[in-house]
Parts: structure tokens; C-alpha cells; sequence
């Protein structure tokens, strides 16, 4: 874990590209935030109804549902 966590940086309101990235539930078109620049294949959690969303695509961030992980992978 990397301990300093001060990577908030809100620059002027126009061509922001990476802080602060939002994103729309595909699911209930909740907002989905970001704390730092999503990677892709990170697997998130909307908040507003609790399904899974893997990023597929990082600019822009696009969400899509992600696969319902049974308990498969466990070794
Ligand atoms: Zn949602």
C-alpha cells in the first residue's frame, strides 16, 4: 500500500482529463467516482445499487457489468 493519499488536484473546470473522474452506472445511472484514475479490468461497485462494474475502457471510462464471479476461483 502506498501511504500518501494526497493526489486531489482540482485544476480549472475545462480539460480535466484524469482528476476526478466520473462515470454513470450503466445499471441505475448512478454516479460512479472515482479517488484516482481507474485502470482497466479494475472491478468497481456502484454505490447506489451495488452491482459490480469492471472498467473496459480508461479514456474515456466506460463501465460495463462485470461477470458474476462464483465462487470458481477459489483454489
Ligand atoms: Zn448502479
Amino acid at each position: 500500500m502506498s501511504g500518501t493519499s494526497q493526489t486531489v488536484v482540482q485544476h480549472g473546470a475545462s480539460g480535466g482529463s484524469s482528476a476526478g473522474q466520473a462515470c454513470a452506472c450503466p445499471e441505475c445511472e448512478g454516479a460512479i467516482r472515482f479517488d484516482r484514475p481507474p485502470l482497466r479490468s479494475q472491478v468497481v461497485r456502484c454505490v447506489s445499487c451495488g452491482v459490480e462494474l469492471e472498467v473496459i475502457e480508461t479514456a474515456p471510462v466506460q463501465l460495463a457489468l462485470a461477470p458474476e464471479v462464483e465462487e470458481d476461483w477459489g483454489e
